[in-house]
């Protein structure tokens, strides 16, 4: 089967990196529980800083929030190889800006997910991801951001959010560990 993935915050727990970050750049100490309480995309209001100035922020530490060591999400990089060992294929789907692609696929690569020839996508918008999805024909789809996966369901195939404190609203199927995935495939097989 084909198995398809955002890679921010559903693969690797990058606002949390980019939270730290923050904090150590601006000399702050707020606290993590705040963060795990967030119920928007950007973290800059917990910062006390404008739209403006958060983008200005992550803009930049861009290279450091993508390319230092932000974490996987656990057990993130074992359930994507247990499937590609298994025979399915495992495709990447990230919105990042073109001018990430090349290093950003370097850095999944270091990083230890399994990246194969041709199954790595990036640099569309949000909005444009559902057309490579369809056009793949995917079996699963999984990503965490709501602009995202509200454009998905017309599609017939298997969609989960990748859990996070501002995408409880929704209401389609969850995963909240990638532990799960193994278990979703075998008790679950996606139809055609
Ligand atoms: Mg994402």
């Amino acid at each position: 089967m084909k198995f398809g993935f955002d890679i921010d915050d559903t693969l690797i727990q990058l606002r949390e990196h980019a939270f730290r970050l923050y904090n150590a750049k601006l000399n702050r100490n707020v606290e993590i529980e705040r963060f795990n309480e967030l119920t928007t995309v950007p973290i800059h209001e917990l910062f006390g800083l404008t739209a403006e100035e958060g983008g200005r922020m992550w803009n930049s530490l861009r290279d450091e929030i993508y390319y230092t060591d932000c974490p996987p999400f656990p057990s993130a990089v074992e359930a994507l190889q247990e499937l590609v060992r298994q025979g399915h294929e495992v495709y990447y789907i990230t919105a990042r800006a073109p001018e990430h692609c090349e290093r950003t696929r370097e850095w999944i690569e270091k990083a230890g997910f399994p990246v194969e020839e041709g199954r790595f996508y990036c640099g569309m918008g949000d909005a444009e991801k559902v057309h490579i999805i369809r056009k793949l024909g995917l079996d699963y789809y999984f990503d965490d951001k709501p602009a995202v996966l509200d454009t998905l369901s017309d599609l017939s195939l298997q969609v989960y959010v990748r859990d996070n404190s501002y995408n409880r609203h929704l209401d389609i199927p969850r995963i909240t560990s990638w532990d799960e995935l193994l278990e979703i495939v075998k008790n679950h097989p996606a139809e055609g």
